[in-house]
């Protein structure tokens, strides 16, 4: 298979290139040539399969042509021992709890599989001394500090702002060691996010060693994320509940978004998605009016939300673009809403009230989407629980009242100790750190 850029102005890579490099020469992002419809039986299956099995399927349909299938699965089988349940709240309404990975977040998912295949690629391809810089406001960069732990050839730099980013999240990147590097930003997560940008722009820093993204703009990051819609629509299909589904993704970069729209494509009957957002709202907006126009972002309790010019956004308008009037198709498939934290804290209580589940803020704006949306008869609405409430605890115990157990693997991260390298937000002292490493 072949990777062209959604710019249009790089050259075909292959799989392997198009991981090791990111994002395309011409700063476009990666999309596959070709995308593999399942038959409706195969689908049919699932709801018979465990998480790996369905993953393997999906796979070998994403990822088939260039690795082969025995490889495939063992990729599989070390990216997921853990599941990702559909949860009943009430009478139509279900969660998706995508937090049962290693660091509690759905990214744990994408991470640890381009960690793998990349292993793969240096263990068998002959591909050398990769470094992955990842700037980071949380979630990002404890799921790929963990999903990249000792992977032989493979360095991380995780970079992230000074205070921002929550104790819990902090330790899970800060106390690793081995071949992952916490970076201590004096400045915000745009700056963090600018270093990379520049770093990736560098020549100097490309020629000292290969550089590569594991944020979701990277192709092995964000495609395996289809995998768990496949076994969502599983697990409903069994219980009789998957003929209309309309599925609720709370939104940032859109990358998890982009792969539910992957498995759409590859046959699976989704009727159309929501996408669930915070104050952080470009999406609704090019919905409203057809004009996309990137912002800074402002800050939210759901904090992995806090995008101003989601990077997938590329995606999402070329996988729309095989139709006539694109615009108009997106707006048939896709539906948005936003949500202020007040709206957030609303909603965590009402279905704590009301159904004894706890919401993370995020999840929240999925939910309530869901609810704003008013599904028609017959229809199953299904939203994504992104993170464990855990990693969230002082915003949830706040608004609920609560004092929620932290998972005894979060804790194990809170006694290491923290190792960071402090840089301040210029990119001469940030590139001279890194040519000396
Ligand atoms: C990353 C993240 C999101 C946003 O996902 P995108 O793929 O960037 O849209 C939502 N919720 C949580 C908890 C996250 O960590």
């Amino acid at each position: 298979m072949k990777y062209y850029s959604t710019n249009k102005e790089a050259p075909l890579a292959s799989l392997k290139r198009a991981v090791i490099k990111g994002l395309a020469g011409d700063k476009g992002l990666y999309m596959p040539e070709n995308i593999d419809l399942l038959k409706d039986f195969v689908i049919g299956e699932m709801k018979d399969m465990s998480f790996q099995e369905i993953a393997c399927v999906v796979a070998r349909a994403l990822f088939g042509d260039d690795v082969n299938g025995d490889t495939l699965d063992q990729i599989i089988i070390d990216t997921l021992p853990f599941d990702t349940p559909v949860v009943p709240l009430h009478d139509n309404i279900y969660s998706l709890e995508l937090f049962h990975g290693p660091t509690l977040a759905f990214k744990d998912v994408g991470a640890r599989f381009m960690a793998r295949l990349l292993g793969y690629f240096i263990d068998k391809e002959g591909v050398k001394d990769v470094n992955v810089l990842v700037a980071t406001s949380g979630d990002t960069g404890s799921a790929v500090a963990n999903g990249f732990l000792g992977v032989e050839g493979i360095k991380v730099y995780v970079l992230y702002p000074k205070g921002k980013v929550s104790a819990i999240q902090e330790c899970q990147f800060t106390t690793l060691g081995q071949n992952i590097t916490a970076l201590e930003i004096e400045g915000t997560f745009d700056d963090c996010q600018a270093l990379v940008k520049a770093a990736f722009m560098d020549e100097e820093m490309n020629e000292h060693s290969k550089l590569t993204s594991a944020n979701s703009i990277n192709i092995a990051r964000f495609l395996p994320q289809a995998f768990y819609y496949f076994h969502a629509y599983g697990q409903l299909d069994k219980k009789g509940k998957a003929d209309k589904l309309v599925v609720s993704v709370p939104s940032g970069n859109f990358g998890n978004l982009t792969a539910g729209l992957f498995a759409y494509w590859m046959g699976l009957p989704i009727r159309r998605f929501i996408a669930a957002n915070n104050l952080n709202d470009v999406f609704l907006d090019y919905l409203k009016t057809g004009m996309y126009t990137p912002r800074p972002s402002v800050a939210t309790l759901a904090n992995a939300m806090d995008v101003g010019n989601p990077s997938n956004f590329a995606r999402i308008i070329d996988l729309f673009s095989i139709y006539p009037h694109p615009y108009a198709a997106i707006r048939k498939r896709i539906s948005g809403y936003r949500y202020t934290d007040e709206d957030i804290a609303a909603t965590m209580r009402q279905v704590y009230r009301q159904y004894g589940y706890v919401l993370d803020p995020h999840g929240a704006c999925g939910y309530q989407a869901l609810a704003d949306n008013k599904l028609t008869e017959g229809e199953t609405g299904l939203f994504l629980e992104t993170a464990h409430p855990a990693k969230f605890k002082n915003t949830v115990d706040e608004i609920l009242g609560t004092d929620i157990v932290i998972p005894a693997r979060l804790r194990a991260f809170m006694e290491g100790e923290k190792q960071s390298i402090p840089l301040g937000k210029d990119f001469a002292g940030f590139k001279n750190f890194f040519l000396q490493q």
